[in-house]
């Protein structure tokens, strides 16, 4: 009997292709998605926040508990590896670079530290996503961005691009797997191809010739990305209708200080241009950075207003050590910095709601979970949809003109 294997993954979707490729480089192991039956459970961690640290220590104190056989990757790897192997809670700490030896790492008795290479440029194709009915296409990693609150570039290393024909490859063979909608993942990923003479539309263009794709999603895109090849995939059929644009903050004084690289000139420009071509928009946003006093605060919600935002990813800023923004003062207090998290996110939440509310088109949905008479899935708005049909819609795509507009997301019968 193959000893069975389970898989936390923690963070963003990068973390999550990682954790498909090392599930497909196992051979003497077999991958479970019950936790509790496994023997072994592998870590892939996040360290973006002081509470991706806390979560990542407290499962694997859990897991400990319940007599594990603990394994450490992912980013928390390169912060907090050291003191959990020292702690001796794990039997083995390695970085992503390694992530292809798993199947002889896990069977070392010896207990092993073995971190890698910050700057490997991974070159695995993976043939399916475990209980997903979308695809991420990891396309690019590491960051050559420095702000001053972030700690990725030191864990994920400097910018990096796979090689376009393993893209095309992987996606081809996803595609023929059934999968028709793909999500371009990194940890920059709107630096891919930078200094080599290739760029993100680019890649999109050639994907979307490969029979089965049907819909491209862009993970994450910093504002000066959004350039005049981007700008001319605005109007293709295969392009989501949503872009997420990391802003980080709306206040110059602010970006200045988070050395943020764009400004909220030329943020307004773009997103009303987008806005105009009928987008759904969301962004990151770091609330409570140092420096963020009222009268900052009460600017970036002046100029937040003036960017048609229909989905947020906020964040209460969270001291990294080592971080420039880790010395900076004065600090906010944090019962400060979750009031603006609170104003910020019911400003965006009633956006959705009436953005949702003028929507024309019919909604073109991806059934991705479900069972019994409800499923759930995202338009091309990236909004969620509730289905309810006696038929089973999993993994299915539907086109939806009538359905009903709720708090959260919209319903429909089918
Ligand atoms: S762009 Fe900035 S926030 Fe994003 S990973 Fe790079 S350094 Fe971090």
């Amino acid at each position: 009997m193959k000893p069975k294997v389970y898989f936390k993954t923690f963070g963003c979707r990068t973390n999550l292709f990682d954790s498909q490729v090392m599930m497909g480089a196992l051979r003497d192991y077999e991958i479970t998605e019950n936790e509790g039956e496994a023997d072994i459970v592998i870590v892939n961690s996040c360290t973006v926040t002081n509470g991706a640290d806390v979560s990542v220590r407290g499962y694997i104190n859990q897991m400990d508990k319940q007599g594990k056989k603990l394994f450490l990757t992912g980013c928390g790897a390169h912060t907090k590896g050291e003191s959990l192997f020292g702690a001796n809670k794990v039997h083995g700490v390695f970085g992503q670079s390694e992530k292809m030896k798993i199947n002889t790492l896990l069977s070392s008795e010896n207990r092993f530290y073995e971190i890698g290479d910050l700057n490997y440029v991974d070159d695995a194709i993976v043939e399916e996503f475990v209980g997903k009915s979308r695809a991420f296409i990891k396309i690019q990693e590491g960051c050559n961005f420095r702000c001053s609150y972030c700690i990725i570039p030191f864990v994920r290393g400097d910018a990096r691009s796979m090689d376009e024909g393993k893209i095309l490859e992987q996606v081809s063979r996803l595609a023929s797997n059934g999968f028709g909608e793909f999500v371009l993942t990194g940890t920059n990923v709107g630096s891919y191809g930078q200094g080599e003479g290739r760029n993100i539309a680019e890649l999109m263009k050639k994907m979307s010739l490969i029979r089965g794709v049907r819909r491209i999603r862009v993970g994450s895109l910093e504002p000066i990305q959004v350039n005049e090849s981007f700008r001319e995939i605005l109007d293709e059929p295969w392009l989501e209708r949503h872009l997420h644009i990391a802003i980080q903050h709306s206040s110059n004084e602010m970006l200045r200080l988070m050395n943020r690289r764009n400004r909220v000139e030329n943020d307004i420009e773009l997103f009303g241009m987008l806005h105009k071509k009928g987008f759904a928009l969301g962004t990151d946003f770091i609330v409570g950075h140092p420096g963020e006093s009222d009268a900052l605060w009460a600017e970036a919600m002046e100029n937040i207003r003036k960017l048609h935002l229909t989905h947020i990813h906020p964040f209460t800023y969270s001291k990294r050590d080592g971080t420039p923004s880790a010395t900076m003062k004065p600090e906010v207090n944090g019962a400060v910095a979750a009031a603006r998290m609170a104003e910020l996110t019911r400003l965006i939440e009633e956006n959705n709601r009436t953005f949702r509310k003028r929507v024309t088109s019919p909604l073109e949905v991806l059934i991705e979970s479900g069972n019994g008479r409800k499923y759930s899935g995202y338009d091309q708005y990236f909004n969620k949809v509730v289905v309810e049909s006696d038929e089973d819609l999993s993994g299915n795509w539907i086109t939806l003109e009538k359905y009903e507009v709720h708090d959260e997301h919209n319903l429909a019968q089918f």
